[in-house]
C-alpha cells in the first residue's frame, strides 16, 4: 500500500509539474472560470464540444498541487467522451475523493485513483474538485464563476 501511495503522489507532482492541456482553447465553445478562495485555486476550464461529444478541453489558471494535477487529469480523461460520460466519471472521482467510492469504481477511473488520499484530507477535496465543477458550469454555460465557498 505504501507504495502505491508514493506511485499516486508521483502521479500527482508530475502533472503539477508539467500539466497537460494547459492553454486557452481558440475553439472553445464553452467556458467557465472556478475559484477556490480557501487554497486560492482559480483556473478557466475551456471545451470544445460537438454534438454531445467534448472535442477538447483545457484549461489555465494557479493554484495548489491538489487541483492543477486533478485539472490536467480531468483534460486527459474527458477528451473525446460524451457529456453523459462526463457526468459519470465526475461522480466517481467525486466518490473517490470524499471516500465513498466501490473498489470497481475506483478501478474505472485508472490514473484518476491517484487522489484516493484526498479522502484523509477533507478541506483538500475542494481543491481536488474545483476543475470538475468549473468544467460542469462550462457545459451548462454558466455566466457566474464557481465558487467553492
Ligand atoms: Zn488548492
Amino acid at each position: 500500500m505504501a507504495d502505491l501511495r508514493e506511485l499516486y503522489q508521483e502521479i500527482i507532482l508530475e502533472h503539477c509539474k508539467q500539466p497537460r492541456n494547459y492553454r486557452a482553447l481558440p475553439a472553445a465553445n464553452h467556458k467557465a472560470e472556478g475559484y477556490n478562495p480557501l487554497c486560492g485555486d482559480h483556473y478557466t476550464v475551456y471545451l470544445n464540444v460537438e454534438g454531445d461529444t467534448i472535442r477538447d478541453v483545457s484549461f489555465e489558471g494557479s493554484g495548489c498541487a491538489i487541483s492543477k494535477a486533478s485539472a490536467s487529469m480531468m483534460t486527459q480523461a474527458l477528451k473525446g467522451k460524451s457529456c453523459a460520460e462526463a457526468d459519470a466519471i465526475f461522480e466517481r472521482f467525486h466518490k473517490l475523493v470524499t471516500g465513498q467510492a466501490e473498489s470497481n469504481g475506483t478501478q474505472a477511473l485508472g490514473k484518476l485513483a491517484a487522489f484516493s488520499g484526498v479522502s484523509e484530507f477533507p478541506v483538500r477535496v475542494k481543491c481536488a474538485t474545483l476543475a470538475w465543477h468549473t468544467l460542469q458550469a462550462a457545459l451548462k454555460d454558466q455566466q457566474e464563476p464557481v465558487s467553492t465557498e
